[in-house]
Order: C-alpha cells, then structure tokens, then sequence
C-alpha cells in the first residue's frame, strides 16, 4: 500500500536544493553526501549553528511552528525531507502541502508513536513484542497480569536513547513505575531476553526497488547505541528474515527514502521489531567507510529520485559512538592510522550527547573486532 498513487516524478537533478528540516549530525552528514552530489542544502532548524547547517549553503533559523518560515523554507526547495523524528507532523505537513516531501508524513507519523508504529508493524506483518496501551496505574497492572513480568514501560511519544523508560521487574509498583515514566501515555511492552540486538538500512525509491545494507549489530551503554559491527554474526538464514521483514516494512509504510529497522533477535532465532526511523540512521553510520555506497549517499539518492547506489560492503566494519567526554579520545584516535573519525562540530561534551563517532574497517569476510 502506498499513499502516493502519482507516477515518479522525474528525477531532482543536482544543482538543486535539498530541504533537510532538522540540524543535527544525520543532516550534516546527508549535506555532506549531497555536496558531493552536486547539490545544495536548506536546513531548517530551531537551533543556531546546528551541525547540519555548519555544512550547508543556507539555514533558516526558526521555530518549527514557524509557519511563515515554513512556508519561505518550503518555497526555496526542490525536495524536503527530514533528519530526524521528534519534528512535530503539522511541520511536516505544511511544508509538504509545498514541496515534494520524501519520505511522507505519513511514515513519520507512524514512527513518532510507538502504539501507532507497533500496531502498524503486526498489522503488516512485521512481528513485535507483546505490548499494551497504559493510560492510567490502574491500565498497567491489568497489562502486566496479560503480559507478564519483566516487562518495560516506555513513553508513546518522544522518547528516546532510554529516556522515559521505566524496567518493571517481581517487584515494581506499578503506580510508581507509571509516575516514573513522566507522561500521561504509555506502551508497555514485554521483555526480551535478546541474543543481540540487530539493524538493516534500506533505501527505497519511488519505483519500489529496494537497496539493503547488510544487517549489522548493535551494542548498547546506557540505553545509547555504543558500537555497531557489521556484519553482525548471525545465522544467515536469520540475516536473511531481518531483511525480508524491513523490505516488508518500507513497502507498507509506501517508503521514498531511507529506512533503518532496529530488531532484537530472540535466542531460538526470531527477529522481533523494536523501532523503525524513516530516516537515516546512527547504526548506518558504519556505511561511511566500508560500503560502496554510504547510507547517506543512498537517501540523497532516494529523495532525488536518481537511481540507487550498490550497498554492497567492501570491508568489515566496528563503528563507536563518541559520547559526551569520550570526544576527548580525539587525541589519541587521530594518532591510529585506521580510525576514520567523523566528528559533528558540536560545542560542550554534555553526558549522553552524540559528538561523533570512529570506524574502523577489517578485510571482508574476517569478521569486526569490537572496539575497547
Ligand atoms: P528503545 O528506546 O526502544 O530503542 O530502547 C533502547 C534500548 O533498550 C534497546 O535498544 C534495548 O537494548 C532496550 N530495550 C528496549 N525495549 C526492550 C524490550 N522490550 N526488551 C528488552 N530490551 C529492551
């Protein structure tokens, strides 16, 4: 099911001008890959001198309810997406009632809620955990006696890298498991005893050709992505399933654009969707250095609608995050001829903020070792 019934439109030709509401570091490094290509980049952020915006040709400044800077924004655009997911949908909206939108509201709507994007999930066929809508103490303990024990309580909306998460484990009162989590709306969701925790990237085009990168690993501190290797080691029979799952997935959501698809991987070998993010994604970030075509490269591609590039992986690949003081290891990395560091030109090293990451890259077929 799509909800774009027109024909492809032809393709955004570079020399254009790429709209990228959001300023962090996914839109820096989009405006990079879109450099290359040729094109030019209109980032529209609440945030002065954003990450994104440091690498583009033009940034306007202003808040995302900003109607009348929307409104300039969209009309100085080609095509507009976005870079990442808590941007309100009226944003969204108004600048795609201007300017093709790739990918759609639509997508983003669904993964704003995680209700919204798990019942979508089972509906399409994508498994999930076990989960229940929690508006009220008195909602979470009919839910726990139906789900059981240990389970998880997360906010519906807005949350994000562990924010807003409450772990329910025998003895959790869920009274005060509900003040914790700090909203009104809730999900509460099974636990999962995961073998690992693991991600594709797609990016699909208007046509529905479908380009993957191969599934990679994800390693979590503090409920922040830490490390990514890719491949990630498992069964080639359970790579192939994540993959056919999140090609599932981009098709129903009628996807243009990049897709990443965040799964846990049970211990008897299923693949059960956590996220999605209709957008590019950190556990790509590994695409950078050790494939044909980066993950950002490929949405540039998607959203101009030119033909996708070869995601193939030419080497093995450990990606680290760099978060909050662990910038200052600059030092030392910029000494190891092997790490490609990207850093995203933030200012302080707040705890838990993203300021870059490193990647170190492995003869194919070797397998990543897992940075210290
Ligand atoms: P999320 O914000 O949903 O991406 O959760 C952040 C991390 O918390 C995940 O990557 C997992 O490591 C862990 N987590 C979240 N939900 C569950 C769950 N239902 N069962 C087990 N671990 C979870």
């Amino acid at each position: 099911m799509t909800t774009d019934s027109r024909p492809p439109a032809a393709p955004i030709p570079p020399g254009a001008t790429i709209g990228i509401v959001g300023g962090g570091q996914l839109g820096r490094m989009t405006a990079l890959a879109a450099a290359r290509l040729g094109y030019r980049v209109h980032v529209f952020t609440p945030e002065a001198d954003s990450p994104a915006a440091q690498v583009s040709e033009r940034a306007t400044v202003a808040d995302y309810l900003d109607m009348a800077a929307l409104d300039a924004f969209a009309g100085s655009v080609d095509v507009a997406t976005f870079e990442f997911e808590n941007v309100p949908a009226a944003t969204v909206e108004r600048i795609a009632a201007r300017a093709p939108m790739r990918p759609s509201a639509r997508c983003l709507e669904i993964a704003q809620d995680r209700i919204r994007e798990k019942t979508f999930l089972n509906a399409n066929g994508a498994p999930t955990v076990p989960f229940a809508r929690i508006a009220s103490p008195a909602e979470l303990a009919c839910a726990l006696d139906e789900i059981g024990r240990p389970a998880v309580l997360k906010t519906a909306t807005l949350g994000y890298d562990g924010k807003g998460q409450v772990k329910i484990d025998a003895r959790t009162d869920p009274a005060e498991a509900y003040l914790r989590m700090g909203a009104d709306v809730g999900i509460l969701e099974g636990f999962v005893d995961f073998a690992c925790e693991v991600s594709v990237v797609l990016a699909r085009d208007a046509a529905g050709r479908v380009a993957a990168f191969d599934v990679a690993e994800n390693r979590h501190a503090n409920h922040i992505l830490d490390v990514t290797l890719a491949p990630a080691a498992i069964a080639p029979e359970v790579a192939d399933e994540a993959e056919r799952v999140a090609a599932r997935v981009a098709e129903a959501l009628g996807l243009v654009g990049l897709l990443a698809v965040e799964m846990f991987v049970t211990r008897d070998g299923c693949v059960l969707v956590n996220e999605i993010a209709p957008r590019p994604h950190n556990s790509g970030h590994w695409t950078l250095d050790a494939c044909v075509t980066s993950q950002f490269e490929q949405f540039v591609r998607a959203v101009c609608g030119l033909p996708l590039g070869d995601p193939a992986r030419h080497s093995d690949a450990a990606m680290k995050n760099l978060i909050g003081d662990e910038v200052n290891r600059f030092d030392a990395l910029v000494r190891d001829p092997g790490a490609k560091i990207h850093l995203y030109g933030k200012g302080a090293p707040r705890p838990g903020r993203k300021m870059g990451h490193v990647t170190w890259l492995f003869p194919r077929g070797l397998g990543p070792k897992t940075p210290g």
